[in-house]
C-alpha cells in the first residue's frame, strides 16, 4: 500500500516507561440505543493505541466527546462506551463521574500500570469548544504523555484535542497515524488513474471537494442526491428530487470548471424513481435523467452502475464519499451496493470515507475488502481539501 508522509512523533516512537501515565484522546463518538453502545466500530479501531499503552505498562487515561451535549447530560456519558472497551480488554476499565475534579484525581491516583480509566464526555465542560487553557491544564495535570488518535476530532480546536498539547509531549497514535497517511497519500501520490466517486446529499457541504478533485483526480463520478443540482444546472428536468436551490450555481461553477479540465466528470445516464421517499411508493426504472414530473430520483440506474463500476475496477486509485442512492431502502439500495461491490474488487488501493458510506460498506458485508475505511468524517474531507488539522498541526514534530 502506498503510503504518505507523516511529519509528526508517533507512539511507536514515543518512550514510555512503566507506571507512566498516558492521557490519550480517542473518538469514542459512537452511536447509542437505549443505552448501549449501538455500533462498537470506533471503539475497536482505538485498541492498537490501547494496547501499545498497556504493553509498556502504562497507565491510561481515556477522552473523547460523544454527541453534542451543551454541558452535563447523562444521555451522553460515556459510560457505555467503556462498558464496551471493558468487555473488549476483559476489565481493568473504570468510569470517572466528570471531565477534570477531584474524582478524576482519585481515580487516577488508584490505577495500576495497564488499567484504564475512562474520563466522562469532554463536551460537557463548556471549556471543550472553547479550547479553555485552564480545562487544557487540569486535564494534563496527571499525564506525562499525550497521545492523540482520534481522527474523527482532529479537524476541531478544542481542549482535549489540541490545548493539552502545550502542558505534554504530544504524539499521534496508530489510528490517527495510518488514516493521515493513507487519505495523504490519495491526493498527494496516487496511483493513477485516481477514480473519485462522490455522492450524499448536499453538494455545498462538500463544493470544495468537488473543486480540489477537478484537479487531482482523472475521473470524477456523481450520484446520490447530489446529482440533481447538476442536472438542475444543465437545465433538465428534475422533479421532486432532492435539490437545494443553493447548490444550483456551485454546481453550474463546476461544470464549467469541468469543461477545461483534465478530469473526467461523469454523470448518471439513467436512474430509479419513485413517488415519494418510501420503500413501499410506486417506483420505476427510467432510461434517461429527466425525472418526470411527480416523481423523485432516488437511485442510479443499472447502466450507471455499468458505467461506474466498470471506471471503479480499472482504477489505479479509488476514493469512494456519499451513497448513489437512499440505500437504507432496499428499492433503492442497488446503485450503492453495486458500487461497494466494485470497489471490493478493484485492484487498486481504495479508500472509503464519510459515515453513510462505511455504513453501506458495512451493510454490504464489504467493509474489510476495502484498503482504508476513514473513521473520521468531517476531519477526512478537510485533509482531502487540503485543509491543516489544528489537532494533527499541535503534535509534537518527528
Ligand atoms: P456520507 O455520510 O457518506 O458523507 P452523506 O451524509 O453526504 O454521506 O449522504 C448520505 C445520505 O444521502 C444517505 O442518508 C442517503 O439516503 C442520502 N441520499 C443518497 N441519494 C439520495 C437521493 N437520490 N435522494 C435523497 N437522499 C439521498
Ligand atoms: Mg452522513
Amino acid at each position: 500500500m502506498i503510503e504518505g508522509v507523516f511529519s509528526k512523533r508517533t507512539l511507536r516512537d514515543a518512550k514510555v516507561e512503566p507506571g507512566q501515565t498516558a492521557l490519550a484522546r480517542v473518538d469514542f463518538n459512537v452511536p447509542l440505543e437505549r443505552g448501549h453502545v449501538a455500533d462498537d466500530t470506533r471503539i475497536r479501531a482505538a485498541l492498537p493505541a490501547i494496547e501499545l499503552l498497556r504493553e509498556r505498562g502504562a497507565r491510561l487515561v481515556l477522552c473523547s466527546h460523544l454527541g453534542r451535549p451543551k454541558g452535563r447530560d447523562p444521555d451522553t456519558s460515556l459510560a457505555p462506551a467503556s462498558e464496551c472497551l471493558r468487555e473488549l480488554l476483559g476489565g481493568g476499565v473504570y468510569q470517572a463521574p466528570e471531565v477534570i475534579g477531584p474524582e478524576v484525581r482519585r481515580g487516577v491516583s488508584r490505577l495500576e500500570p495497564e488499567e484504564v480509566l475512562v474520563l466522562e464526555n469532554t463536551r460537557w465542560e463548556p471549556g471543550e469548544t472553547r479550547n479553555d487553557p485552564e480545562l487544557a491544564r487540569e486535564m494534563a495535570e496527571p499525564a506525562d504523555l499525550f497521545v492523540n488518535d482520534a481522527f474523527g476530532a482532529a479537524h476541531r480546536t478544542h481542549a482535549s484535542t489540541v490545548g493539552v498539547t502545550r502542558y505534554l509531549p504530544a504524539v499521534a497514535g496508530p489510528l490517527l497515524e495510518r488514516e493521515v497517511r493513507t487519505l495523504s497519500a490519495v491526493i498527494e501520490s496516487p496511483e493513477r488513474p485516481l477514480v473519485v466517486i462522490l455522492g450524499g446529499a448536499k453538494v455545498s457541504g462538500k463544493i470544495e471537494l468537488i473543486d480540489r478533485f477537478l484537479d487531482l483526480a482523472d475521473v470524477l463520478l456523481i450520484g446520490g442526491a447530489m446529482c440533481f443540482s447538476f442536472f438542475r444546472a444543465q437545465g433538465l428536468a428534475t422533479g421532486n428530487s432532492l435539490v437545494e436551490a443553493e447548490d444550483v450555481e456551485p454546481a453550474r461553477r463546476v461544470l464549467l470548471k469541468a469543461e477545461g479540465s483534465n478530469c473526467r466528470l461523469v454523470l448518471p445516464v439513467d436512474l430509479v424513481v419513485a413517488e415519494s421517499f418510501d420503500a413501499a411508493a410506486p417506483r420505476r426504472e427510467i432510461d434517461d435523467t429527466a425525472v418526470p414530473e411527480g416523481w423523485m430520483g432516488l437511485d442510479v440506474g443499472p447502466r450507471t452502475r455499468e458505467v461506474f463500476a466498470g471506471e471503479i475496477v480499472a482504477a489505479g486509485t479509488v476514493f469512494w464519499n456519499g451513497p448513489m442512492g437512499v440505500f437504507e431502502l432496499e428499492p433503492f439500495a442497488a446503485g450503492t451496493r453495486a458500487i461497494a461491490e466494485a470497489v471490493a474488487a478493484a485492484d487498486g488501493m481504495t479508500v472509503v470515507g464519510g459515515g453513510d458510506s462505511a455504513a453501506a460498506l458495512t451493510k454490504f458485508g464489504l467493509a474489510d475488502r476495502v484498503t482504508h475505511l476513514s473513521t473520521g468524517g468531517g476531519a477526512a474531507l478537510e485533509l482531502l481539501e487540503g485543509k491543516p488539522l489544528p489537532g494533527v498541526e499541535a503534535l509534537d514534530d518527528a
